[in-house]
Order: C-alpha cells, then sequence, then structure tokens
C-alpha cells in the first residue's frame, strides 16, 4: 500500500516565506496568518492522509460501474464525499452569499494539494463543480446563480463541462451539438458529447451539465458556440427538483488511469437547455474559468508527482541492493539501501526539486489570480494570462516525467501493481491531455501570449527576473549558486523570444520551437523560485528560525535545480533556433 503524508511544512513555508501572503494587500488576505493556514493546512492534510488517499487504490481496482444506466462510484467515496461537503472543503473561496467561505484562492489551493495527492481521480468530482460554479458564478443571470450555485457550492448538486465530440477535441469550431430555441427561453439540446468527467454518478442529487452548442442558424465556427445549462432533474422554482431532462449517460470509457473517476460518453436527446450569457458567445464564457482550470490541472501534475516521490524516498531507504561506492553504510546487512547510490539521488533530487519549485509556481499563479480579481490589477491579469499555459503544460508533462521517475526507483517492483506505483504514472498520464493538449499550451503560449497587449506581459516577465537579480547582486550567498544561473537561463529565453520576433512571417519556424519555448519559460519561471526561495531561507536561517535543517535543505535542493536542471534551457533554445527545416522536411507520406 502507497504511502501519503501531506507536506504542510512545505505548504507553509511557500504562503508565508515565499509569498508573504498575510503581508499582502489584498482583500482576505490579512486573516492569512501563520495560525490560520496551519490550521486549515494540517485538517486538509488528515482529510487527505486519513479518508481519501485509502480510497485511491480501491478507486483504480474498483473503477466506475455503469448498471441499468446507474454509474456507482468506487466502494467508500460516497461517504468520503460526504465528509467534504461537511466539512465546507467543497466551498472554500466561493461566494459567501451562495453558501461559500470566501477565501483567497491561494488558500483554496494550498488545500487542494493534499486532496489531489492523495486521490486525484476523487478530487476531480469536486474540481468539474468547481469549474462550473466559476463559469456560472461570471456568466450566468442573478435567476441562475441563484438556483445554481447554492447547491453547488455545498456539492450537493455537482457540475461537469461538456465540449468534445467524437469528432471535435482541440477543434472545437467543428462542434455539431445544437441548440433549438422553444419559444420560452429555453432551447432543445441534441448532440453527443465524449469523454466528459464526472458526467453521471451517484454522489449527488442532481448534475449541472455546462454543455456548449450551437445556435441554428448562427455564425459558423468556433464563433457560433454558446453555453448552457442542462441540468439532469429539471429544477422547479421553489429549488425542488422536477422531472427527470433528456440528457443520459451511454457508456463510460475504460481507459489508462483515473479509474475512480467516470468518464462519459454524454447523449442529449432535445434535452432542455438555459443560455448561459449571450448567444454565441460560449467561448468566451469557458475562457472566463480557463486560468482557475489550468491551474488546477498543473497542479495535478506536480501533486502526483509528490506523492510517487514519497513512496520513492520510503522504498529507496528499504531496499538492499549493492553497496556505497565509497564505502559500506549498513554493515549489519547483506547490503546498502539504494539510497546510498548517486544515480538514485540524481532522480530523487529531480524529483525533489521539480516538485517543490513547482509547488511555489502553482501558489504564485494562484496569488496572481487572487491579485488580479481582488485589486482588478490588470498587471496580475495580464501575467497570469501569460503563466497559464506554462503552468499547465511544463508542470503536467514534468509530472508524469517524475511519477514514472520515481516508478523508476522501485525496478521491477515499481511495474508490478502490488507497489502501486503505476497507477501514480497512469494518473498523471491524463493531465497532460485534458485542459487543452500540451502542444496547444505551448501554441497558445506562442503564438497569443506572447504578443498578447504588445508583448507587454513578457516584457514585464523579463523586467521582474532582471529586478531580483539586480536587487540581490550584492547578496554572495545567492550570487554564484542562483543568480548567475537564473541571469543565463533568462538570457537563453529571451534569446527565443527574439528568433520568434524575427520569425514571425514564418510559422513554421515559430511553432515548431513553441513545446521547447514552454518548457524553457517553466524553467525560468521554476529558477526563478527557486532564487527566491534560497533567499527567503537564508532570511529565515539569519532571522535565527530553529528549524535550521529544514531552510539548510531547502537551499540544497534549489542548488540542484539551478546546476542540474535549469540548464536544459540551453538545449531547447539550440533546438529552437534550427526553425522549422529539420521539423517539416518529410513529406507526409514519408512517415
Ligand atoms: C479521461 C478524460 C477526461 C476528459 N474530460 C473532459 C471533460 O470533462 N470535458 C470535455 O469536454 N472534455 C474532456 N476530455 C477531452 C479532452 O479535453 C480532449 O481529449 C483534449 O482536449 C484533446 O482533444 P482530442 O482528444 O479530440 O484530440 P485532438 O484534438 O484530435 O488532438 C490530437 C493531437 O493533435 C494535437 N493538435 C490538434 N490540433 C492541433 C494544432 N492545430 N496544432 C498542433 N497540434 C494540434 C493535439 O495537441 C493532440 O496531441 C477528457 C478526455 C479524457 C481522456
Amino acid at each position: 500500500m502507497p504511502i501519503y503524508n501531506a507536506p504542510t511544512k512545505d505548504i507553509q513555508f511557500v504562503l508565508h516565506d515565499l509569498l508573504k501572503v498575510s503581508e499582502q494587500d489584498i482583500e482576505g488576505f490579512e486573516d492569512l496568518d501563520r495560525d490560520f493556514t496551519g490550521a486549515v493546512v494540517e485538517e486538509a492534510g488528515r482529510i487527505a492522509t486519513e479518508v481519501l488517499h485509502p480510497l485511491n487504490v480501491v478507486g483504480d481496482t474498483e473503477g466506475c460501474v455503469m448498471e441499468n444506466g446507474v454509474v456507482r462510484t468506487p466502494t467508500g467515496f460516497k461517504e468520503a464525499f460526504e465528509q467534504m461537503k461537511e466539512g465546507g472543503w467543497t466551498a472554500m473561496d466561493c461566494d459567501p452569499d451562495y453558501g461559500g467561505q470566501g477565501l483567497p484562492y491561494v488558500m483554496h489551493t494550498a488545500a487542494q494539494e493534499p486532496f489531489v495527492s492523495a486521490n486525484m481521480a476523487f478530487n476531480m468530482y469536486q474540481g468539474l463543480t468547481h469549474g462550473a460554479y466559476s463559469a456560472i458564478y461570471a456568466h450566468g443571470s442573478d435567476e441562475q446563480k441563484q438556483k445554481y450555485l447554492p447547491k453547488m457550492v455545498s456539492c450537493e448538486w455537482t457540475g461537469t463541462m461538456n465540449l468534445t465530440e467524437p469528432h471535435c477535441g482541440t477543434d472545437l469550431g467543428l462542434m455539431r451539438t445544437k441548440a433549438v430555441p422553444n419559444g420560452d427561453g429555453s432551447y432543445k439540446i441534441s448532440g453527443q458529447k465524449i469523454f466528459i468527467s464526472a458526467g453521471e454518478h451517484d454522489m449527488a442529487d442532481n448534475i449541472i451539465h455546462l454543455v456548449l452548442a450551437k445556435i441554428q442558424g448562427g455564425p459558423e465556427g468556433i464563433k457560433g458556440v454558446s453555453l448552457f445549462i442542462v441540468p439532469k432533474f429539471m429544477v422547479n422554482d421553489d429549488g425542488s427538483l422536477g422531472a427527470r431532462n433528456s440528457v443520459a449517460c451511454g457508456k463510460i470509457e475504460e481507459k489508462m488511469g483515473i479509474h475512480g473517476n467516470s468518464t462519459c460518453v454524454m447523449n442529449y436527446d432535445e434535452a432542455t437547455g438555459f443560455l448561459v450569457g449571450d448567444e454565441h458567445k460560449g467561448m468566451r464564457a469557458m475562457f472566463t474559468m480557463m486560468n482557475e482550470a489550468r491551474l488546477g490541472v498543473g497542479l495535478q501534475g506536480y501533486a502526483q508527482a509528490e506523492s510517487a516521490y514519497q513512496n520513492a524516498v520510503a522504498y529507496a531507504n528499504d531496499r538492499l541492493q549493492g553497496r556505497d561506492v565509497t564505502g559500506v553504510k549498513n554493515p549489519d546487512g547483506p547490503a546498502d539501501p539504494l539510497i546510498v547510490h548517486p544515480d538514485i539521488r540524481r532522480n530523487l533530487m529531480d524529483q525533489k526539486s521539480f516538485v517543490e519549485g513547482a509547488r511555489a509556481f502553482t501558489f504564485w499563479g494562484a496569488y496572481l489570480i487572487d491579485r488580479a480579481h481582488k485589486n482588478q490589477d490588470a498587471d496580475a491579469d495580464g501575467l497570469i494570462s501569460l503563466m497559464t499555459p506554462v503552468i499547465k503544460g511544463f508542470l503536467t508533462d514534468k509530472g508524469f516525467e517524475y511519477a514514472t521517475a520515481a516508478q523508476q526507483v522501485y525496478g521491477g517492483h515499481g511495474y508490478i501493481e502490488e507497489w502501486g506505483m503505476s497507477q501514480y504514472a497512469r494518473d498523471a498520464r491524463i493531465a497532460m491531455i485534458y485542459e487543452g493538449a500540451n502542444g496547444i499550451q505551448a501554441l497558445d503560449l506562442v503564438g497569443r501570449k506572447l504578443a498578447q497587449d504588445g508583448g507587454k506581459h513578457v516584457m514585464a516577465f523579463f523586467e521582474m527576473v532582471k529586478t531580483f537579480i539586480k536587487e540581490n547582486e550584492g547578496n554572495e550567498a545567492l550570487k554564484k549558486d542562483f543568480l548567475e544561473p537564473l541571469k543565463a537561463a533568462s538570457k537563453d529565453l529571451q534569446a527565443a523570444g527574439m528568433y520568434f520576433m524575427q520569425n514571425a512571417t514564418k510559422p513554421n519556424n515559430a511553432l515548431s520551437g513553441s513545446y521547447d519555448f514552454m518548457h524553457m519559460m517553466g524553467h525560468v519561471c521554476l529558477g526563478l523560485m527557486w532564487a527566491r526561495m534560497a533567499k527567503a531561507a537564508m532570511e529565515a536561517l539569519e532571522g535565527g528560525a530553529s528549524d535550521t535543517e529544514f531552510y539548510e535543505t531547502k537551499i540544497a535542493t534549489g542548488r540542484y535545480y539551478m546546476a542540474r536542471q535549469l540548464p536544459a534551457t540551453s538545449m531547447h533554445l539550440s533546438r529552437i533556433n534550427t526553425g522549422g527545416d529539420t521539423v517539416m522536411a518529410l513529406e507526409a507520406a514519408n512517415f
């Protein structure tokens, strides 16, 4: 049975030593002192460890089952969902007008990490509901908000997002699901959606489907897409449930991972739907919640790597194989533990330095979302918009890479189901695909976000890195190990940006390098996070912090990232500079 312990100390370090949340001039942040956030994170960690984590393997092995149109979630999911609802964990950052607790998004993110690490498939039922809540909250009418949001905040009703169809995933302009006005303000929705997470299950009284469809007679392609609320059970004016709507689950998909989450084919057969926002503006409504949803998926990436890493460390300390090349460490045993070997250390350091950097990057992203929303800060909004594809694409690619790296520590035992390591790899894999496949994140970054608002946001990011380096130049402890590598990596990133500008008229050159650029930018962001974390840890030590081992470990882990991971930017730059010729050299027939 795999283990999981919520890394509460590391979470607190990011919230307080790095982001200094309680000192930020953002509404609601003044309450986020160490005691308060500590209590929340400890309790989230306890639930994750005691309630959700034991159900992770159960969810994986049992999966969801459909019988006579009813989808059953794995044993124990229903009871655990009740506990999440009762504890108010589904409502943390939601508006108090609808029953939420109104906490900052960064606090919601801090509590989400243990839940996702402990049981990603389970947490998706609530995660999807939160996404649907955000879309209705931002674009729904007052009446719709009153009708649906309180029950969604409490998760008595869950939510779904219905975009994908058999012939259209990335290219939503090809959508065929249609909406025909009924003449009373409602619409008849007909069509088939596939791969719908939490589309049907037995944990809620009602399911509020958010469905993209084309109103007949509207513009062609993506410009003709509108967003609709399609409840599983109609909701009467007094809030009671009415007749069953004509939406049904056709089947649940067999899939590689996240077996505990029901991935459904949903059939809409003249189902009654209600327009959210304006006609033909469905994509705008979807994009409103994209920053949050994609940040949530980025979190899934590193949170799975965190769980896998914890197990790999335990195994490396336990498994006896070979002897330490510098001298025997376990003379009473037949061999030394794996953890003495440099190659195992390299692997574990890769995982550890990624996960801790990724946590900082994600929480910083959540903080930017709070700053953008609560302070109407356009610069923070621009910055998080730029960072969103990086958080989603880079953190999920690396999250999967390190979940499999953790498997590697187990040798053959990592491949055998008994140890539970393959689940981390299988579960982490989907995060690279949904919420926009990672190739599309790279396309979004290079094709759209770099040039957004005249390139203002990427310039602001470069300036932020430059300012940090300049302000700390006199800090000898940071200079060689942190500032110099950060400067070199940032220079690589700027050179790649320049290459794209010079090749703006040759799209194949730019887009052949977009994936490399996304990874480069991810490395620079984690490099910046590590330099800032190292500074924070040094300050804590200078200030007489008692837990010297914790802070010294932080600094050493950061040094590893800067020395061994960050130089990847130069390889990515070399690849970008070769342009698209070698990428596009073959005719399609030659593959
Ligand atoms: C388990 C699971 C859960 C899901 N949950 C949901 C859900 O709740 N709601 C929902 O609506 N959908 C959901 N999806 C669907 C998911 O979002 C899509 O699978 C994803 O967006 C990709 O679409 P596609 O599979 O049709 O791939 P395609 O769009 O066919 O893309 C295939 C590949 O081509 C690449 N590609 C496509 N177009 C371009 C281009 N222009 N340039 C470069 N590369 C390109 C993509 O990056 C991808 O690698 C889920 C999928 C799975 C497997």
